[in-house]
C-alpha cells in the first residue's frame, strides 16, 4: 500500500505516539490543582511552548483548539466587526469561505473573494481593490491544500496593514512542512491542524497575536479554558502528541523538505515522461515540496483511482454528501470541468520514501493505460 495523500492526514510521528500515549496512560484534568492535574496542565504547557518554538511566536498566543475548522472559524467569528467587510481568496478551504459567509451575513458586513491566477497565485491587484473597501480582515491560507501554490504572504500582510485590515491565514498545509517565523511575518492570526504534520487527528491551534487582535470571541459558552477564549476541558493526550510532533518537525524541517521535494520531483517528471497529456498543476516553484497535482488529459480521477487500489491519492474534487464537485480551487484556476474531473493530487510527507515513489510511478502509468484502453479502445 502506498500512501500519498498527506494533504488528507499524515500519519502520526512515531514521537507523538510516544507522547499521546504516556499521557493517555496518565489521570488528570489540566484544570485541576492536585498533582494529576497538574502534572496534565504541565504536559499541555511543555506542547505549547513546542508548537510555540515551530511557530516563532509565544506560548500565550496560541489557543488549543480540535482543527483548524475551529481555528478558522474562531478567527473569522472574532475579528468580524459589525458592518465591516471581509477578504478571502477564491481558493480557501470551505473552514474559511463558509465562516466568512455565515459571519459577515451575521454582521451585516460583504465578503469580496480574491481570485487567483491561472498558476494559482493570488490576484494581488484585486486584493488592492478589495483593500479600498477598508475590510476589518483579509483571510489567505499560507498553502493550497489541492495544489499547495504558497501565497506571498509577506506581501499580503503589507499591503493589508496599510489598509487598516488585520490578517489572518490558514496555514493547515505549510506549518510543519515549510518553515514559519511569526517574529518576522507579521500575521494577526494563523491556524493549524496538527494531523497534517504528524500529531493525531482533532488537535489543532490558533496562533492569536497578543495586542493586536481586539478579543478572541469563544465559539461555545462553558468555562473558562484557554484564558477564557476555548471552554471545554483540554485534550491533553491529543495536545501532548501536536507538541511532539510540533517539535519533530521543527527539528527535520529542512532535510525533510528537501528530500520530499527530490522525490516529488522524480515523481513528477516520470509520470510526466510515462503518461503522454498529463498536465501539473500549480505554480512551478511556488509551491509546497510533497504535492502534486497532475491532470490526466480525458482520463476521469475517479477511474483512474479505481484502477490503482494500491495507491492512496485524492480526487481533485471535494466530496461532500456524496455528491462529487469540481474543485472550486481548480475552477479558479481557469481549468474546465473536464480537466479538473481528470485532475489527481498526490501529497508526499516524512514517511515517504524512493521506493514509494517508483512504486507510484509503476501504479499510475499501469492505471492510465487500463482507463484509456476501457475508455479510448480506438486510440491504444
Ligand atoms: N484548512 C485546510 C487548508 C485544510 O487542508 C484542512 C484539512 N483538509 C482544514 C483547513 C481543516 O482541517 P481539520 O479538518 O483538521 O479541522
Amino acid at each position: 500500500f502506498i500512501y500519498l495523500d498527506y494533504n488528507a492526514t499524515a500519519p502520526v510521528r512515531p514521537e507523538a505516539v510516544a507522547a499521546t500515549t504516556a499521557s493517555l496512560a496518565a489521570v488528570g484534568n489540566a484544570s485541576s490543582v492536585h498533582t494529576a492535574g497538574r502534572d496534565a496542565a504541565s504536559t499541555v504547557d511543555q506542547a505549547r511552548e513546542r508548537v510555540a518554538a515551530l511557530l516563532g511566536c509565544l506560548p500565550n498566543e496560541l489557543i488549543f483548539t480540535s482543527g483548524a475548522t475551529e481555528a478558522n472559524n474562531l478567527a473569522i467569528r472574532s475579528a468580524a466587526t459589525h458592518g465591516r467587510s471581509l477578504v478571502v481568496s477564491a481558493v480557501e478551504h470551505p473552514a474559511v469561505s463558509e465562516a466568512a459567509a455565515a459571519v459577515a451575513n451575521s454582521v451585516a458586513g460583504k465578503v469580496y473573494t480574491i481570485g487567483v491566477h491561472r498558476d494559482g497565485t493570488l490576484r494581488l491587484d484585486e486584493l488592492e481593490e478589495a483593500l479600498a473597501a477598508s475590510p476589518v480582515l483579509v483571510s489567505v491560507m499560507a498553502a493550497n491544500n489541492e495544489t499547495g501554490v504558497l501565497n506571498n504572504l509577506d506581501l499580503v500582510v503589507r499591503l493589508a496593514h496599510e489598509a487598516g485590515a488585520l490578517v489572518h491565514s490558514d496555514a493547515t498545509q505549510l506549518v510543519g512542512r515549510l518553515p514559519i517565523d511569526l517574529s518576522k511575518l507579521r500575521l494577526d492570526l494563523l491556524s493549524l491542524s496538527g494531523h497534517k504534520f504528524g500529531a493525531p487527528q482533532g488537535v489543532g491551534a490558533l496562533f492569536a497575536r497578543r495586542g493586536t487582535v481586539p478579543a478572541i470571541r469563544p465559539l461555545a459558552y462553558g468555562g473558562g479554558h484557554e484564558r477564557g477564549r476555548r471552554p471545554g476541558t483540554l485534550n491533553v493526550p491529543g495536545i501532548a502528541g501536536l507538541g511532539a510532533a510540533a517539535q519533530a518537525a521543527r527539528r527535520d524541517l529542512e532535510q525533510e523538505a528537501a528530500r520530499i521535494k527530490v522525490l516529488r520531483d522524480r515523481f513528477e517528471t516520470e509520470v510526466m515522461t510515462a503518461v503522454p497529456g498529463t498536465r501539473r498543476n500549480g505554480h512551478p516553484d511556488q509551491r509546497l515540496p510533497g504535492v502534486s497535482s497532475l491532470t490526466f488529459d480525458g482520463l476521469p480521477a475517479d477511474a483512474l483511482l479505481a484502477a490503482m487500489p494500491g495507491l492512496a491519492a485524492s480526487e481533485g474534487s471535494a466530496c461532500s454528501s456524496g455528491a462529487l464537485e469540481p474543485s472550486h480551487v481548480l475552477l479558479a484556476m481557469g481549468l474546465s470541468r473536464d480537466e479538473a474531473d481528470c485532475t489527481i493530487r498526490f501529497s508526499l510527507g516524512h514517511a515517504t520514501t524512493a521506493d514509494d515513489i517508483d512504486r507510484a510511478v509503476r501504479c499510475v502509468t499501469y492505471a492510465t493505460h487500463l482507463v484509456r484502453a476501457a475508455l479510448h479502445p480506438n486510440t491504444t
